[in-house]
């Protein structure tokens, strides 16, 4: 695991974009310089977009200089092959195609879930008792994995990855059609993957902020005193370190699972969706297309 400083400026002058390229060039660093003086937008003229590791042996010094004059826009983690190959269980997420039906004021949650524990404050608590609407046939035929807007815990697929997951045996699931919103139809060879199983508490959030639905709480939300707030938490998704959950909660019996904790922020809260080795093995022996895979951590990343 490499985490990476991700700096990135635009600028109608040099004043801070030219010392940053000079001190760059002190240390043989790459970066991608554009100057596009015709830009009818000044700030665009200058841009200036590099990445610095934190493996790099002279991480600490070019930070520091670099820190006079820009501060990273965004710190994450990049995976290795090693990191990936290792892991043994992995969140998994698909691309976003289509928000779900009705769209209007989020009407789609009162036709799709039992909303009796639903909380609207922090989005944590609501319980699907029918199909998801959607507005048109899903396109993106490649893709044997689909999801979407808004909603991060449905995952989809198509009749290929489905035929494969049956045959494959792979336990711990079920599989619904989502409909068509305007005519009610269900949608034909594309279906709903409904994972059974939500692990025990086992998340980490040593590398994460807890959020808490209380009023004026870590996000500096429910300002409103007499907002109804549940009590209930939730994580942000870490940036530096990955997910660690304890080795402990995970079963082989499975192969698919929700984790228990709840993650995102405002009023967006989802379940990760985590898969065995072999269920991420036979994605790729069959060339499924659709699915991203981040290795689940299991110790503490030392910095
Ligand atoms: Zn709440």
């Amino acid at each position: 695991m490499r985490i990476i400083h991700r700096y990135l400026q635009f600028d109608s002058h040099l004043k801070t974009i030219k010392p940053v390229k000079t001190i760059l060039d002190k240390y043989s660093h790459s970066y991608n310089y554009k100057e596009d003086l015709e830009c009818v937008i000044p700030t665009f003229k200058y841009t200036i977009e590099f990445y610095l590791y934190e493996d790099n042996p002279d991480f600490d010094v070019i930070k520091r200089e670099i820190g006079k004059f820009l501060e990273p826009q965004v710190i994450g983690t990049e995976y290795e092959k090693a990191d990936i190959k290792n892991a043994e269980w992995y969140i998994v997420n698909t691309g976003e195609y289509q928000y779900p039906q009705p769209e209007d004021d989020f009407a789609y949650l009162k036709a799709t879930f039992n909303l009796d524990d639903y909380c609207h404050l922090c989005g944590i608590g609501k319980l699907q008792n029918a199909a998801y609407r959607l507005k048109t046939t899903p396109k993106q035929p490649n893709n044997q994995f689909w999801g979407l807007h808004w909603d991060f815990d449905a995952i989809f697929v198509r009749q290929e990855a489905k035929n494969i997951l049956d045959r494959e045996g792979i336990k711990g699931i079920k599989f619904s059609n989502p409909v068509i919103h305007r005519t009610n139809v269900p949608i034909e060879g594309f279906y709903q993957l409904h994972i059974d199983t939500i692990l025990s508490n086992g998340f980490d959030c040593y590398n994460t902020k807890t959020i808490t639905c209380k009023i004026n709480n870590e996000e500096n939300l429910n300002t409103d005193k007499t907002s109804q707030c549940c009590g209930r938490i939730k994580f942000h998704h870490p940036m530096i370190g990955g997910y660690l959950f304890d080795k402990s909660i995970f079963d082989t019996k499975f192969d698919i699972v929700n984790c228990c904790e709840y993650f995102g922020s405002g009023g967006s809260a989802n379940r990760l969706q985590i898969v065995s080795k072999k269920f991420k093995d036979i994605v790729d022996k069959n060339k499924l297309k659709g699915l991203s895979f981040i290795p689940v951590m299991h110790n503490r990343l030392e910095r």
